[in-house]
């Protein structure tokens, strides 16, 4: 197994011909050649005792076994100008090739660039039975600071790398089937973490406050999925020369590809399959890093209908220069530390493999691959 030192992921080159050719064993070594990682991480990534059996069974309950995924790298990616292998662990043929292929194209034209919010995460505290809903929103906003306080006042590990409860907001639904009803959100930025456990506690911690305050009763307390305020934004201009093909000129595939994406944008049959396209590229990610795919996907479907009709997550429009420019947009709630993150083996390796040091990076480079998975769908 070829290996080396501690990996500047500043130089990786994730640009590595005949990845077809080689066999399994083969590429593996060029990827931990090209990235770094050392021989224990490399063989986290061979699917060989990745998950022992021991470990398994203190992830879930009645563990019977382990279940195994196909794990390739997608490679060409650029990403804010740094080179990224990224690892994807799917069962559906062509994911990975058509992500390296559209990567291959981006690279030409500087790559993929992206941004992302804060990672705040939200809670919910549902208060019933007040009467009162606006009465028990304008007392919980009195007593914001003591709630924000309170809720920071465990986990000192969170507080003390900058994130913790930010802010609250409450949201009033006057006229429910069973009667009015107030729902506090804490606004919680967790740093690396995925966060659900850590908004749940603060939420379940804040419960009997919340009652005193209002003089209601609370029912649930747990994050939303919908994480509006944890969004990632990729985007990637290509030149027309680059998407030229054997039988169509770049314009015209460019055209397509703008046309394609209209139908997506209005109609929600249309949107659902263009959106499982870009998850195409971003599930087998978030499942290769040992992060929770089902939160991903709750959070990007109900992104799509915020606006009241299910749409397009993506965009793609033909700037002035006749460049094809696409932009994509969802909430990630990723993290590298917690949950499965920790505890798998070939998680922690996945990581290593991707270079990145923080839930945001990982998170943006996520996305990039989601932007070159519809790109591959559309064209
Ligand atoms: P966690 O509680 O294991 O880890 C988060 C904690 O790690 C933080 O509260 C903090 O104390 C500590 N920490 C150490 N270093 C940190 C850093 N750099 N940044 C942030 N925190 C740091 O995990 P979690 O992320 O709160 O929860 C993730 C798990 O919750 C996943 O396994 C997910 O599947 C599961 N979950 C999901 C849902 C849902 O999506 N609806 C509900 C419940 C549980």
């Amino acid at each position: 197994m070829t290996t080396s030192a501690k990996p500047n992921p500043s130089v990786v080159n994730s640009r590595i011909e005949g990845m077809r050719d080689m066999d399994p064993a083969e590429r593996r070594d060029v990827i931990a050649a090209a990235s770094g990682i050392d021989a224990t991480s490399a063989a986290a990534l061979s699917g060989d005792s990745s998950l022992p059996l021991s470990v398994a069974n203190g992830m879930i309950e009645n563990v019977i076994g382990t279940f195994e995924l196909p794990l390739g790298v997608a490679t060409n990616f650029v990403v804010n100008g740094k080179d990224y292998l990224v690892p994807m662990a799917v069962e559906e043929p062509s994911v990975v090739a058509a992500a390296s292929y559209m990567a291959k194209i981006a690279r030409a034209g500087g790559g993929f660039h992206t941004s992302s919010t804060a990672p705040i995460m939200r809670a919910q505290v549902q208060v019933i039975g007040t009467g009162d809903p606006f009465g028990a929103r304008a007392a919980l906003l009195a007593h914001r600071e003591e709630l924000i306080e309170m809720a920071n006042s465990k986990d000192t590990v969170l507080t003390g790398l900058g994130g913790g409860c930010k802010d609250i907001e409450v949201h009033v639904f006057s006229d429910s089937a069973i009667g009015p009803m107030a729902v506090m959100h804490l606004l919680v930025d967790v740093r690396d973490a995925m966060g659900a456990n850590t908004v749940n506690t603060m939420a379940e911690m804040l419960a009997p406050r919340v009652e005193e305050i209002t003089g209601g009763t609370v029912r649930l307390r747990i994050l939303s999925n919908l994480a509006d305020k944890r969004v990632v934004t990729a985007s990637v201009r290509v030149p027309t020369d680059a998407l030229t093909t054997k039988t169509l000129t770049g314009a015209d595939v460019a055209r397509g590809i703008v046309e394609a994406c209209e139908l997506a944008i209005i109609d929600p049959y249309r949107a659902a399959t263009h959106n499982k396209g870009i998850m195409n590229g971003i599930d087998p990610v978030v499942v290769a890093t040992g992060n929770d795919w089902r939160a991903i996907e709750a959070g990007a479907h109900a992104y799509a209908a915020q606006s009241g009709r299910y749409t397009s997550l993506s965009r793609w429009e033909i700037a002035k220069d006749g460049a094809l420019v696409g932009t994509l947009e969802l909430p990630m709630a990723m993290g590298i530390v917690g949950g499965a993150t920790r505890t798998h083996p070939a998680a922690q390796a996945a990581l290593k493999l991707m270079g990145v040091t923080g839930a945001q990076e990982l998170a943006e480079v996520t996305v990039a691959v989601g932007l070159a998975q519809n790109m591959a769908a559309l064209r």
